[in-house]
């Protein structure tokens, strides 16, 4: 495309909708247009006392991971939502409404650093 308003369009608030922006942040492209019915995490802030299948143990690292590579690991909401996570042993497994919140604030974050259109 010749001089595009945007360079990609993502459609979806939940969890891969948010990755995707990720990636795309991660290539340095920040002229997204992100689509979203709401920007609240998806399915996963529905279930808010239900355990995710996932341990801390392995969420830590794959959260902290994504952050880094789009930029985002020093945001102070981030590392509070990740930190938040932590409090629960290793070997646990965290709350769906814990993951949720890493979600919002990673989107929140996003939504600051790139060029947004609903
Ligand atoms: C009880 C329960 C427990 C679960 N536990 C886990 C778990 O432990 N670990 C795990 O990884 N997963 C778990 N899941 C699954 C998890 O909820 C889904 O895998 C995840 O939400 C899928 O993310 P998604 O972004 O693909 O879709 P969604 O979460 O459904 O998000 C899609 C978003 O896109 C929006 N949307 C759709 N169409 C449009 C449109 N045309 N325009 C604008 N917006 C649109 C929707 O409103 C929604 O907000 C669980 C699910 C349930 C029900």
């Amino acid at each position: 495309m010749d001089n595009p308003e945007v360079h990609a369009v993502v459609i979806g608030g939940g969890p891969a909708g948010i990755l995707a922006v990720g990636a795309l942040l991660e290539q340095n492209c920040t002229s997204i247009g992100w689509v979203a019915e709401t920007f609240g995490a998806g399915r996963l802030a529905h279930y808010t006392n239900v355990p995710a299948n996932t341990k801390v143990k392995h969420l830590v690292p794959g959260f902290t991971t994504a952050a880094q590579s789009s930029k985002i690991a020093e945001d102070p909401r981030v590392v509070q939502s990740i930190a938040a996570i932590q409090k629960t042993a290793a070997e646990e497994w965290p709350l769906l409404s814990e993951c949720a919140e890493v979600f919002q604030a990673f989107t929140e974050a996003y939504r600051r650093d790139m060029r947004f259109r609903k």
